[in-house]
């Protein structure tokens, strides 16, 4: 819910993303696994096989959406347009075309479109996890689509019946 100064509440507990490409996969999971005490605080989801990893390697929950290629990608970007996702931990791959490689670019835009949080290696990671803002409530700053919103009104009200 959005509050009058144009922020989004941000829980203490919150709801992270995660996604890596295969290259990227041990990476990731050796990053999770370092930080799994602070990790597993909050709730997480993940593409297919990223999250079927690390929840072996974790030891706990992860709400496992489609494999990437196959709509995980676009899954996390609708969840973040619903107001569902507060951070993405999102290590793709530099060297390597994907088969989703608009699904990765729709990604990073929505989440930078909503004022979402990314790290796409793991130095970025290293500094997200460990902002004392992990820990507290914060106040998502929203930008104000309303202008974008109503671009058509003029139009609109010109041809109401
Ligand atoms: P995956 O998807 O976790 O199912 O491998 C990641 C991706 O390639 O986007």
């Amino acid at each position: 819910m959005l509050e009058n100064d144009g922020s989004l509440p941000v829980p203490q507990r919150k709801r992270i993303a995660l996604v890596a490409h295969d290259n990227r996969k041990l990476d990731l999971l050796e990053w999770a696994q370092y930080n799994r005490g602070l990790l597993i605080k909050h709730e997480l989801c993940a593409t297919g096989t990223t999250g079927a990893l690390l929840e072996k390697s974790l030891g706990t929950e992860i709400l496992k959406l489609q494999s990437g290629p196959l709509g995980g990608d676009q899954q996390i970007g609708a969840r973040i347009a619903e107001g569902l996702i507060d951070l993405v931990i999102f290590f793709w791959d530099p060297l390597e075309p994907q088969p989703h490689d608009p699904d990765v670019k729709a990604l990073l835009r929505i989440a930078v479109v909503w004022n979402i949080p990314v790290a796409c290696n793991r130095a970025s990671a290293d500094f997200m996890i460990s902002s004392p803002l992990m820990s507290s409530a914060y106040e998502r700053q929203m930008p104000d689509f309303e202008l974008y919103r109503s671009r058509m009104d003029p139009v609109l009200e010109e041809t109401a019946p």
